[in-house]
């Protein structure tokens, strides 16, 4: 699937056929954007804060959303076994779930939790309002 970064989502039907949404607080009331749809198009690549990975990876782990059937792959290098590890020791799977990150106002991104390995491995560069919602919200998830 590729969507370009920031792309509002027009139908919200798909995030309703997935009971685990619920848990992520799906509000139909706010705008959801995509940030690392990337397909295998080519990648931005920049200058990404060192801090923005481990908080990914503990927002990964500690609020994973819509958890998506079977395991994708990283369109870049193959790779179909992409592990992490928080700083708490828990290691996660990547390529199965989604990673929600409130933004200003009534913005709310979605990536997959693959952004994590496009950015460490891959040197993607996501949009800066993105990398400022992550640091806001690890920051205010304890
Ligand atoms: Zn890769």
């Amino acid at each position: 699937m590729h969507m370009k970064d920031g792309t509002k989502l027009k139908s919200t039907a798909w995030l309703f056929n997935d009971p685990t949404h619920g848990s992520c607080g799906y509000d139909p009331s706010k705008e959801y954007r995509a940030i690392g749809w990337l397909g295998n198009r080519p990648l931005v690549t920049g200058d990404v804060p060192n801090e923005v990975v481990p908080a990914l990876i503990k927002l990964a782990y500690s609020d994973a959303c819509s958890r998506m059937r079977g395991v994708h792959w990283c369109e870049y290098c193959g790779a179909q076994e992409v592990r992490v590890t928080t700083e708490g020791g828990h290691e996660i799977r990547l390529g199965s779930a989604e990673i929600w990150v409130p933004g200003v106002g009534n913005v709310v991104y979605f990536a997959p939790n693959l952004v994590i390995q496009y950015i460490r491995d891959h040197g993607y560069q996501p949009p800066q309002k993105f990398i400022d919602a992550v640091m806001k919200y690890s920051a205010a998830s304890g």
